[in-house]
């Protein structure tokens, strides 16, 4: 089977799918200064939805005191708009918060564990072990809700600021739960962009030998440049389901000098560009991008919103990145 990649080329080879998860809305509003307003909340997401996101996580309900931007989930996933095959996702760190987020309307719960003790007290202040007692609770509640799933996070899988790298066996521990509570994908976080991008092919490759039906996602965080890099080592080590933020949004309230996420549409332009089927429109994604910065009013991270697509063609003079 012949297909046009995004720059027009013809690639012989069947497309393989890869699935995008966009998190911007959440990983990404929740570390802005300045609130955002519910009605930039729902046109945003909206937006992201007419780009042909499926997957959007839409919010948290956590405690609005440490996570103040955070506050106006329920009314957010109460005001966007259901659509046939778009799930909209939440981060809880607790039964409680799994109800409300089930009671919203939520349909992927995530309740992300970080591998490293220091970085879950800080994040959700108990150690591991006590994470993933409170995951297999989640999971109950998840499992008694019509169509709700939850999927699994290993936080600092490559590395963790107060503790450095972290133990394979820690890793290979909190994975193997994981899949007993049957996450139909766990992800593997570069929560502060630890990774160098033979890590993630070596430890996908080592997760993927212990537990070879487990689907594998990756959430990368652009802290130190190399996300993309770290991705594209993904994609080549078979991954297919990625996490990103529009724009590149993002960053940890808990993470010392966290940068955003991989940007969606750079992600996308990577991906399609290399022959692989995003379903998603990047034009349309470059358009939720220019809405998230406006409503930021500051300069997004992502450099295809700016320079467009490689398959835009530009008059000769014409500068093909605006230079100021
Ligand atoms: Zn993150």
């Amino acid at each position: 089977m012949t297909v046009d990649n995004i720059a027009g080329e013809a690639v012989a080879r069947v497309r393989e799918r890869v699935t995008v998860s966009e998190v911007g809305p959440r990983d990404g509003l929740q570390i802005e200064r300045a609130m955002v307003t519910t009605d930039d909340k729902v046109q945003l997401i909206e937006a992201l939805a007419d780009a042909g996101l499926t997957r959007i996580e839409a919010g948290a309900f956590v405690n609005p005191k440490v996570v103040p931007q955070m506050a106006d989930s329920r009314e957010v996933l109460a005001r966007v708009r259901r659509r046939p095959n778009l799930r909209f996702g939440a981060f809880v760190p607790n039964v409680k918060g799994a109800e409300l987020a089930i009671a919203a309307g939520a349909k992927d719960l995530k309740a992300g564990i970080a591998a490293s003790d220091s970085f879950n007290e800080l994040n959700v202040r108990m150690s591991t072990e006590a994470g993933v007692a409170v995951m297999a609770n989640i999971n109950a509640v998840a499992k008694a809700a019509d169509d709700v799933q939850i999927l699994g996070v290993v936080a600092t899988a490559f590395g963790c600021p107060y503790e450095g790298p972290v133990s394979r066996d820690r890793i290979y521990r909190l994975f193997g739960q994981l899949v007993k509570f049957g996450c139909p994908v766990i992800y593997l976080a570069d929560t502060t962009g630890m990774a160098i991008p033979h890590q993630i092919s070596e430890l996908v490759d080592d997760l993927r030998r212990r537990w070879p039906a487990q689907a594998i996602g990756l959430h990368l965080h652009n802290t130190r440049g190399l996300g993309l890099a770290n991705a594209l080592t993904g994609l080549q080590a078979g991954v297919r389901d990625f996490e990103s933020s529009i724009g590149g949004l993002g960053g940890c309230p808990f993470a010392p000098r966290a940068v955003g996420n991989i940007s969606t549409e750079d992600f996308v332009h990577m991906a399609s560009g290399m022959g692989f089927d995003c379903r998603l429109d990047l034009d349309r994604l470059i358009h939720a991008a220019i809405i998230a910065q406006d409503m930021l009013g500051r300069t997004l991270p992502g450099m295809v919103m700016k320079a467009g697509p490689a398959s835009v063609r530009f008059e000769k003079g014409e500068p093909s990145v605006k230079l100021d």
